[in-house]
């Protein structure tokens, strides 16, 4: 009895396999079609410096809006796109939206920040990136101190070598690079002094349970003084509360990023938010 009882769940299970393999290919398919038929597009999530309220720039984060499944989450997508080798298109495609835009802005007399991408660290390991990234500025009229490139740390330490020349090349043209997700991704303290990097991101895990956790407290403050020693800028990401939001000020991260300040943006809202005082539109 229990062989046939296992022989039934390996059919379920082998069953299961097949089903979600199928929806997978076809998720697959479906993003393809999707980026060329300009489905996706980048929203603007606003980098806010705590202190003055200002505003420092806008995240680009991808968003899918799937003809008939409406809006498909970048945590679907995202992973998906990395395993298949179809980041490179949907980066290129992201980036390129996000320049049009902020020149577009800039071009008008408004005054859009810095505007900052996520990019796969595959991009680094070819060396022609780097004259990708100059036709893509030239393309849409946008200027290299205006951009900083998110590359995220976990990406970054499992292959440092390959990456590091060409974004040593691209911050030499005057680009800023953050190391995204930091704290997560067991960097060497000693390499990091080492990378072309001008700003670490404090990981929103370190974030959520600000202020009370004293264990997230104390790994926040220890990035923040890691960041401060370097000679790095810092920013927090994933604040909600005002609460977080004063912690992270008191303890020297005046830049943050979060729902406290607004959730990523349509550029319309995002123009919105931009003409108005940072501090007074928090929803979209
Ligand atoms: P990330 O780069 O770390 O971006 C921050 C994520 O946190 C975003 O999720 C953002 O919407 C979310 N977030 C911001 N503030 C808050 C907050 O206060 N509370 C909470 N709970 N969440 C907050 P999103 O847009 O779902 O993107 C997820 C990840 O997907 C990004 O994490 C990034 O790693 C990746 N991603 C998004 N767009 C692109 C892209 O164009 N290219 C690449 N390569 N990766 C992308
Ligand atoms: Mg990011
Ligand atoms: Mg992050
Ligand atoms: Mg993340």
């Amino acid at each position: 009895q229990a062989k046939s009882e296992g022989r039934n769940s390996y059919q379920y299970f082998n069953t299961d396999l097949t089903q979600q393999a199928r929806e997978r290919l076809s998720l697959e398919a479906q993003l393809r079609s999707g980026l060329q038929n300009g489905e996706l597009s980048p929203y603007f999530q606003p980098q806010v410096d705590a202190a003055s309220g200002q505003l420092i720039g806008f995240e680009a984060l991808a968003r899918w809006h799937h003809p008939e499944q409406g809006m498909i989450s970048p945590a679907r997508f995202i992973p998906l796109a990395e395993v298949t080798g179809l980041i490179h298109q949907l980066d290129l495609v992201i980036i390129r939206q996000a320049m049009l835009q902020f020149a577009n802005w800039y071009t008008r007399g408004l005054n859009p920040g810095v505007l900052s991408v996520n990019l796969t660290v595959r991009h680094f390991q070819h060396q022609q990136f780097v004259t990708t990234l100059q036709q893509l500025m030239t393309d849409t009229g946008f200027r290299p101190e205006w951009l900083e490139i998110e590359v995220t740390e976990s990406q970054l330490m499992t292959k440092p070598e390959a990456a590091i020349e060409v974004l040593r090349q691209i911050h030499q043209t005057g680009i800023r690079i953050a190391l995204d997700d930091f704290g997560t991704g067991y960097s060497s303290l000693s390499y990091l002094k080492r990378l072309p990097i001008t700003k670490l991101k404090i990981d929103q895990s370190f974030v959520r349970d600000l202020p009370h956790d004293e264990e997230d407290a104390s790994i926040t403050c220890a990035v923040i003084a890691l960041a401060d020693s370097l000679g790095l800028e810092i920013i927090a990401e994933g604040a909600e509360t005002a609460e977080q939001v004063e912690f992270l000020l008191a303890h020297g991260c005046r830049q943050i990023q979060g729902y406290f300040y607004s959730r990523p943006l349509p550029a319309v809202a995002a123009e919105a938010f931009m003409l108005n005082d940072a501090g007074l539109i928090r929803e979209a």
